[in-house]
């Protein structure tokens, strides 16, 4: 699926699940839901170090740039139900080591080890020491089904690298067709009704 369809069909997802009136607590939900929804493909440039280095500067400057549009708009600080400890040794080692895992993850061949279920596994523990449940859960949703999505397409994924190197794959659909346009349209439409709880 394409880009736009993972982020809106993961924030869709978290937020469904979530279903809180609290804004702070949603906008938590949204970050973590679009990160999570795009880590995976940070595994679909692996030949190119440069653009996968672009890659994650990109997806940490807009987490930057995010949180404080957000902060600046609606005049609240959303950081301290992100981060669930204040100790910053605690929080330098859980960024270095998401970043690592993250960089080493982009070197793995597309639709491998990013996309399988013992990474989302890893990507649970490494935050949730910390980052609060608001992040860490809808990160974890999002990327359930962002691999649960690519599933559907006829490349699939190795769900369980690297235990068995076996491609699960449905083969029902094409990654920019019909189906994805429909899926976007349907998830933007739930995200924009959970939404409406807060407002
Ligand atoms: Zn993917």
């Amino acid at each position: 699926m394409q880009c736009r369809t993972h982020i809106a069909f993961g924030i869709a997802a978290s937020t469904a699940l979530v279903h809180t009136g609290d804004l702070k607590v949603l906008l938590t939900t949204i970050a973590g839901a679009t990160i999570g929804s795009i880590i995976s493909d940070l595994d679909s440039y692996n030949s190119e170090i440069s653009q996968i280095l672009n890659k994650i500067t990109a997806i940490i400057v807009a987490t930057v740039l995010v949180s404080l549009g957000i902060s600046y708009i609606f005049k609240i600080d959303i950081i301290d139900k992100i981060v669930q400890y204040k100790n910053a040794a605690n929080i330098l080692i859980g960024v270095l080591v998401f970043l690592l895992v993250s960089i080493l993850g982009s070197y793995t061949k597309h639709r491998t080890f990013m996309h399988s279920i013992p990474c989302v596994l890893m990507y649970f523990v490494i935050l949730s020491t910390f980052l609060s449940q608001s992040f860490t859960l809808p990160f974890v949703v999002s990327m359930v089904a962002h691999i649960a999505l690519d599933l559907f397409n006829h490349i699939g994924v190795v769900l369980f690298c690297p235990i068995s190197e076996k491609r699960i794959c449905f083969d029902l659909c094409d990654s920019d067709g019909i189906v994805n346009s429909i899926l976007f349209y349907v998830s933007v439409f739930i995200a924009a009704y959970m939404v409406t709880f807060v407002v």
